[in-house]
C-alpha cells in the first residue's frame, strides 16, 4: 500500500497513471500534478470510466522547485515518479531530496538551451540521495530503461563475456498523418538533429546525424532501414558491462520522415535559440511543436507494431553466441486498453513496473542507480504480466 505522485499528464504520464490505477494493492493512492490541470482532469475522467478508480489531481509548475516542495508536504508520497520532459528532472530531485521522498523518471536531464543530454548532471546527486537515504531510479521507460535490463539480464544469465550491443528500436506503425513525433516534438527532434554517437574500444565517435544505418529485420514488423542515434543508455551501459568492446544504438525512420525533417531543419524550425519574430521572442522549435499534432493525439488511428530489443554478441562457455532480446507492442492493442499508442505505453508501462520494483523492495538502494545496476529478473517478470511480453531468439 503506497501513494505515488505522478508528475506530467502528457502521453507517457497517462499510461502511467493507467496501469498504476490497475494495480491497487501496490499503488492504494495516486495523484497526478502537471502544468495544465485540464489534463490532468481529463486523465482522471478516462481511469474513472475504464478502470473503476479516482485519482487525485493537482495543477503544478514542476520547475519551481519550492512548490513541488509544497506538494510534497501535503500529500507525504511514497514515490514521485517524473514523466513531465528531462527539463524539469532536476528541480523535482532537488525537492525529493529536501523531503526524503524516492525519486523515478524516464529520461536524463536535458538543459533547454543546449541540445545535450548525458547522466553526469543527475549522477552527480548520488552522494546526496545516499546520505539522504532515498533511492532515485533514472531512465526507466523503454530505451532507456528495458533495453538497460535486457543487456543486465543478458550479462547475469545469457553470456561470460558480451562484446558487443545494438540497440534497434523500430516503429512500423502508421498514424496516418505525413509528419509527427510519436513522443514530445521538441524533445524528439532535438534527439534526432544531433550528431550521432557510439561507442567503440573505449573512446566515443562522432558522426553525423542519421548518416550510418543498416537494414535490421525486425520480428513482427520486418525489415526496416535502422540510423545510429546516440541516446543516454549508452553512457550507462558503457559503465556497467564490463569488457564491452562497441555499443550503438539505432532506430527506423522512413523516407518520408527524413525528407520533413531535412526541410524543416533546412528552414530554420528545429532551431533551439530564441529569434525575434513580430516584436516578441520565439523559440523556432516551440513553435514548429505549436503545429505539429500532439503525440497522445495520434493513439486512435494508429495501426502496426513497435518492435525494440538488444542484439547482443559474445561468449558463452567458450563459444560464440548471439541474441536478440526483444519486445513487439501493437498500436492498436494499447489504445482498446488505455486510449494510447504503443510508444507511450511501452514507456507508461516499465515507469510502473520500476515503481512497484521501488515500492515492493524488490529494488532497494540508496543513491541514484540505472536499471542495469538492479536485478533483471523481478522487472522482467512484472514486465511480461503488466503487458510488454520478451523474447529471446538465437541469432
Ligand atoms: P508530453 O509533452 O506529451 O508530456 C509532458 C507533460 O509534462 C505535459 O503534460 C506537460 O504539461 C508537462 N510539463 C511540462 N513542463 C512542465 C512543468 N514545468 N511542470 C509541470 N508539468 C510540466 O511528453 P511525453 O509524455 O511524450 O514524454 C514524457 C517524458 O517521457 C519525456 O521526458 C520524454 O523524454 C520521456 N520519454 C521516454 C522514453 C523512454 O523510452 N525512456 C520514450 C518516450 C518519452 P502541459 O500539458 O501543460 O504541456
Amino acid at each position: 500500500m503506497s501513494k505515488v505522485l505522478i508528475v506530467g499528464a502528457g502521453g507517457v504520464g497517462k499510461v502511467v497513471v493507467h496501469k498504476c490505477a490497475q494495480v491497487p494493492e501496490v499503488f492504494s493512492e495516486i495523484v497526478l500534478a502537471s502544468r495544465t490541470l485540464a489534463r490532468c482532469e481529463a486523465i482522471q475522467r478516462e481511469v474513472l470510466e475504464l478502470v473503476g478508480r479516482r485519482i487525485e489531481v493537482r495543477q503544478l509548475d514542476a520547475d519551481d522547485v519550492s512548490q513541488t516542495i509544497q506538494l510534497l508536504d501535503e500529500l507525504s508520497p511514497d514515490l514521485l515518479l517524473n514523466v513531465a520532459l528531462p527539463y524539469q528532472d532536476l528541480a523535482l530531485m532537488d525537492a525529493c531530496l529536501a523531503r526524503r521522498v524516492d525519486y523515478l523518471d524516464t529520461a536524463n536531464y536535458e538543459p533547454p538551451d543546449v541540445a545535450k543530454f548525458e547522466y553526469s548532471w543527475q549522477w552527480a546527486y548520488h552522494e546526496r540521495f545516499k546520505e539522504a537515504g532515498i533511492m532515485g531510479l533514472l531512465g526507466s521507460g523503454f530505451d532507456p530503461g528495458v533495453t538497460n535490463v535486457f543487456c543486465a539480464y543478458a550479462r547475469d544469465h545469457l553470456f561470460d563475456e558480451i562484446d558487443t550491443v545494438d540497440i534497434l528500436d523500430c516503429n512500423g506503425g502508421d498514424h496516418g498523418h505525413p509528419f509527427a513525433t510519436n513522443f514530445n516534438p521538441e524533445i524528439n527532434i532535438r534527439e534526432i538533429t544531433q550528431n550521432g554517437r557510439y561507442w567503440e574500444e573505449g573512446e566515443w565517435k562522432e558522426i553525423p546525424p542519421l548518416s550510418v544505418h543498416q537494414d535490421f529485420d525486425f520480428p513482427g514488423v520486418g525489415v526496416r532501414r535502422a540510423y545510429v542515434l546516440y541516446h543516454e543508455e549508452l553512457e550507462s551501459l558503457v559503465k556497467h558491462l564490463p569488457g564491452l568492446k562497441r555499443i550503438r544504438f539505432f532506430m527506423t525512420f522512413g523516407e518520408q520522415y527524413i525528407t520533413h525533417l531535412k526541410v524543416l531543419e533546412n528552414v530554420g524550425l528545429t532551431r533551439i535559440d530564441p529569434i525575434e519574430f513580430q516584436g516578441q521572442q520565439i523559440v523556432p522549435i516551440q513553435f514548429l511543436k505549436a503545429l505539429l499534432p500532439d503525440p497522445a493525439s495520434l493513439a486512435e488511428n494508429y495501426t502496426g507494431k513497435t518492435s525494440i530489443g538488444c542484439l547482443i554478441e559474445g561468449r558463452k562457455d567458450g563459444k560464440p553466441k548471439r541474441v536478440f532480446i526483444y519486445n513487439i507492442c501493437d498500436h492498436a492493442e494499447c489504445y482498446r486498453e488505455v486510449r494510447s499508442q504503443a510508444v507511450s505505453y511501452t514507456t507508461g508501462v516499465p515507469a510502473m513496473v520500476g515503481a512497484k520494483m521501488m515500492l515492493t523492495k524488490k529494488w532497494r538502494g540508496e543513491g541514484v542507480f540505472n536499471l542495469e545496476q538492479l536485478d533483471s529478473l523481478p522487472f522482467l517478470e512484472a514486465l511480461a504480466a503488466h503487458g510488454l511480453p520478451w523474447h529471446v531468439e538465437e541469432r
